[in-house]
């Protein structure tokens, strides 16, 4: 446990992947840690283990494309819990299609869930923060952000994310409060475990075939996203606002 004093993170998407590793790394750090998912049983698991090893977490289902749900999930954290100061914005679907055959609802819900949802979850947390005068805010981009065949949808909403954080760096920097953007290269989660089923792939022949495109020579785990997110929590990170870090096992085109 480090020595930073005791906080209330929320991490949304954090039911399983990169999410809940991301919540078991905050509260091995010290943080009381809200895993919030669409499902709240789903978050058990996550919650579990981080009480076995000594942490507090506390499930909380909400969609955090609804206005609704995000206000009563945070007013909900901040009475169990206490104020939210560190949020991480993770929650995430894909619904990849190339451009002339996606639907208006593979659009429209890929940009609900990320953009919509970063933006309802920052918008309620933000009030904590600056009545405490400290924040810190990260928000789950993709090396798609540059561009992805297929992901036309997907790869506007982690560029539109990263343009978000840094706005959100520039107005909340005044009040103690940092921004930053996490873009994962090829984790593996759920997540891509679907898109190998998708292209009818076995996903440890997918995982290999992408392993030798990546110049460390694998494909990541959560625990390196949970890593890159915990140095941005960290009080100490506080000069380091507004900036987008690759983790993607090597650098991108
Ligand atoms: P994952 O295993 O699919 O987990 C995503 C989680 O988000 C799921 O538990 C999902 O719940 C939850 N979720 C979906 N919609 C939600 C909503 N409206 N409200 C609340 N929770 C919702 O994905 P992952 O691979 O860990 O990815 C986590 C984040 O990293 C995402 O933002 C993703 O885009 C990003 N990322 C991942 C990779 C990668 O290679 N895996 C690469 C770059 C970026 P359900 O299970 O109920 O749907």
């Amino acid at each position: 446990m480090s020595t930073t004093e005791q906080r209330v993170a929320i991490v949304t998407g954090a039911a399983r992947g990169i999410g809940a590793a991301t919540a078991v790394r905050l509260a091995a750090e010290g943080h009381a840690v809200a895993v919030l998912d669409l499902d709240e049983s789903a978050c058990a698991q996550t919650v579990a283990t981080i009480t076995e090893h000594g942490g507090t977490a506390l499930a909380v289902g909400c969609d955090v494309s609804d206005s609704a749900q995000v206000e009563a999930a945070v007013a909900r954290v901040t009475q169990e819990l206490g104020a939210p100061l560190v949020l991480v914005n993770n929650a995430g679907v894909l619904r990849d299609n190339l451009l002339f055959k996606m639907s208006d609802d593979d659009w429209d819900t890929v940009m609900n869930v990320h953009l919509r949802g970063a933006f309802l979850m920052s918008r309620a947390c933000q009030k904590h923060m600056v009545d405490a005068g400290y924040g810190r805010i990260v928000n789950l981009s993709s090396s798609s952000a540059l561009g992805n065949r297929g992901q036309v949808n997907y790869a506007a909403a982690k560029a539109g994310m990263q343009g978000f954080t840094k706005t959100l760096a520039k107005e909340l920097g005044k009040f103690g409060i940092t921004a930053n953007a996490v873009a994962p290269g090829f984790i593996a989660t759920d997540m891509t475990a679907a898109t190998a089923e998708r292209v009818g792939m076995g996903f440890d022949d997918f995982k290999a075939a992408a392993a030798t495109q990546i110049p460390v020579q694998r494909v990541g785990a959560p625990e390196d996203i949970a890593n890159a997110v915990a140095f941005f929590t960290d009080e100490k990170a506080g000069f380091v606002s507004g900036q987008v870090l690759y983790v993607a096992g090597g650098p991108l085109n």
